[in-house]
């Protein structure tokens, strides 16, 4: 080891460990349908249906600060995170596994206030909260959460299948939960050095919401359903929508056009942009933690989706030679490049 060269996490980021940590891995069971790459892992256990597993974990300093997170809510998005990777592939949630690293300075009462958040996750959503795992931690909490789910086989929806022409399409609206997170740091801030601040935060409470309670887009999928569309791809968007959009372009090996001007964000997500001099746009792309569904669907699809007030259409799969091209407000091309939610290069 004394002289091999060191490589600081930053600076090939998380998905840059993630590949290199799952190179040369191989699958050696039939029913593993599919591994390491999407939102979650395809077991073919019985005949019709695909199952599906994911994981997620919350670590108290980087994925949730408790001078400002109340501990229900933790308890409550750590559910939905995961949740929201069973819906990125079709999937409906049914089971999960939660387990937590406890620091000492948390008393019981603490740890039932962020259970009863899992509970109401898990009635809100119906899922069997079937086991986990306790231990003491000598440093932050952490909660890491394993999400059971299934799709019949013919819905599965991986982020690799998008086709030639297909329409790029967006529930909700985005950079929300990004604007929540810095008016909450910015009053935690304030608060820190006047503990006597009383600040009014109601006309923030809708992305206020979106930072801190999340919810998973389960309507879509069975919107989905009713529709009887099956999308030709899909992601959540829980990294930012360029991350996602990169992630889409790569897994399918196709290049995508964006309109920004086409990019859904709330009004009051644009007007707390502009108080804190951010572009609203930028939020969208570059934030993260929506939980939004970003999916592709055939261009015979549109008529089904396009009434029912759920779908934006933000562009479409192109064969131009940029993989992933925004279009700007004025008209500019840009090459989008991942910038979005990464823990390891973040501040
Ligand atoms: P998401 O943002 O949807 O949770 P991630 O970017 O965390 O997805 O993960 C991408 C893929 O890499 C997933 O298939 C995930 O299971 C896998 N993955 C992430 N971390 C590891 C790890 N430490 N070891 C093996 N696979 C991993
Ligand atoms: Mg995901």
């Amino acid at each position: 080891m004394a002289n091999r060269k060191f490589t600081t996490i930053s600076k090939i980021g998380e998905f840059g460990l993630i590949e290199r940590l799952s190179k040369n891995i191989t699958n050696r069971h039939k029913e593993t349908r599919l591994g390491i790459g999407d939102d979650a892992a395809v077991l073919s256990i019985t005949k019709d249906l695909g199952h599906l597993v994911s994981t997620d974990m919350l670590v108290e300093g980087v994925h949730f600060n408790i001078s400002y997170s109340p501990l229900k809510h933790v308890g409550y998005k750590s559910i939905v995170v995961n949740i929201s990777d069973i819906c990125a592939m079709n999937g409906f949630p049914s089971h999960a596994l939660v387990s937590i690293a406890v620091p000492n300075k948390y008393s019981v009462e603490m740890i039932e206030e962020i259970y009863s958040g899992i509970k109401l996750a898990c009635d809100n959503f119906s899922i069997d909260l079937i086991g986990g795992d306790t231990t003491a931690s000598v440093s932050t909490l952490t909660i890491s959460i394993t999400v059971f789910g299934s799709t019949q086989n013919s819905k599965l929806t991986y982020r690799s299948g998008a086709k030639l022409n297909d329409l790029l399409v967006v529930t909700g609206d985005l950079g929300g939960a990004y604007l929540g997170l810095q008016i909450l740091e910015r009053e935690n801030s304030i608060f820190q050095k006047n503990q006597l601040a009383q600040p009014d935060l109601s006309p923030y409470s809708q992305i206020l919401e979106r930072q801190l309670k999340p919810e998973p887009r389960i309507d879509i999928i069975r919107n989905l359903n009713q529709l009887d569309v099956i999308p030709t791809s899909m992601i959540d968007v829980s990294d930012g929508l360029s991350s996602e959009l990169i992630h889409l372009s790569n897994s399918s090996q196709k290049s995508m056009k964006v309109f920004a001007d086409k990019i859904p964000v709330s009004l009051i997500t644009k007007k707390t942009a502009k108080e804190l001099n951010l572009d609203p746009v930028v939020c969208a792309l570059h934030g993260g933690e929506d939980y939004e569904l970003l999916l592709t669907i055939s261009l015979k699809d549109y008529q089904k989706i396009k009434d029912t007030g759920l779908y934006t259409p933000i562009g479409h799969i192109s064969d131009q030679k940029n993989k992933v091209e925004l279009i700007t407000s004025d008209n500019k091309p840009v090459n989008l490049k991942n910038k979005g939610w990464d823990s390891f290069t973040k501040d």
